[in-house]
């Protein structure tokens, strides 16, 4: 059967190989197809769909953090990077995530971590987030792993926890479908919602016009799995999975596969692509 992943981030936002490296990783790994899914940015598909000529398939993506009671991402597929609404809202993404990490940099520097903002930005480009944050602490011999760099600086409310603003799901619904996009609720499981308030965040993203759930994920469970699939028969929506590949930021999560359980039929990307046909 041919398999896909449809959510990789690459070094363009916040995972560690480039995304000529992700397209040979995924031919090694005998993927048919790959979405890159960076955070708030579109430019890592030029240069994988570059690498990939014809043995692989690399499809345009983005994922973007919106609020629906806590943290949601919206992933979007086949957007135009060329729409004006959607460069200028990426463009002030990254200018509230400078406003962030500029706070961030002041935090640690307060407690002796010498690195400036202008550094890390030539080192890990426009889109700096907090797992850049923690290599730095790695560096520094302040914690050992990403992970532990989380739990103790830069989950909500630690020590170099600032927040951000976010887009609201309409907005960013909104934004994709105007980009000629598909809007797509990224991995619900994540958010530790009861079911019913799930069922309140897709109510309301159907509301603004998603059109598909994330079934598949790296850290959903075999249940959670077959559970969003059949919701998103009843809701009629489409089907979509990925593994959430960052690299060694997340090394526990393999291309393709995440921890072992994921596995994306080609066939849904078909589904996917009909779709596109039709908006
Ligand atoms: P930011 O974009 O700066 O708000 O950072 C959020 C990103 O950090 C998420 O999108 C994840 O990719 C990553 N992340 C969140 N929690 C963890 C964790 N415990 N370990 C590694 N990466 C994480
Ligand atoms: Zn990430
Ligand atoms: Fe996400
Ligand atoms: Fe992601």
């Amino acid at each position: 059967m041919k398999l896909i992943d449809l959510h990789v981030h690459t070094s363009v936002s916040d995972g560690s190989y480039s995304p000529s490296e992700i397209v040979t990783l995924a031919e090694n790994t005998g993927l048919s197809a790959i979405a890159i899914t960076d955070h708030d940015a579109i430019s890592g598909y030029y240069e994988a769909s570059e690498a990939a000529g014809k043995s692989i398939e690399v499809i345009p993506g983005i994922e973007f953090n919106t609020k629906f009671k806590t943290a949601v991402h919206i992933l979007g597929y086949y957007i135009d990077p060329d729409n004006r609404p959607l460069k200028e809202t990426i463009q002030s993404i990254i200018d509230d995530r400078d406003i962030r990490n500029e706070k961030v940099v002041s935090l640690m520097k307060a407690d002796g971590i010498n690195i400036t903002y202008s550094e890390m930005k030539q080192r890990f480009g426009e889109i700096v987030g907090r797992p850049h944050f923690s290599e730095i602490l790695i560096e520094n011999g302040i914690v050992s792993s990403v992970d532990e760099a989380f739990k103790k600086y830069f989950n909500k409310d630690k020590k170099y926890w600032v927040p951000r603003t976010t887009l609201s799901i309409e907005t960013c619904i909104s934004l994709i479908l105007g980009a000629g996009g598909i809007p797509v609720i990224a991995h619900p499981f994540e958010y530790n919602l009861e079911k019913v308030t799930l069922n309140d965040l897709i109510s309301e993203c159907i509301k603004y016009g998603v059109m598909g759930i994330e079934c598949r994920h790296s850290s959903h469970t075999p249940g959670q799995m077959a559970y969003l699939e059949n919701l998103a028969d009843d809701y009629g929506l489409l089907k979509t999975g990925g593994s959430d590949f960052h690299g060694t930021i997340k090394p526990d999560i393999k291309l393709g596969s995440g921890k072992g359980s994921v596995s994306v039929p080609y066939a849904w990307l078909e589904k996917l692509k009909n779709e596109k046909e039709r908006i």
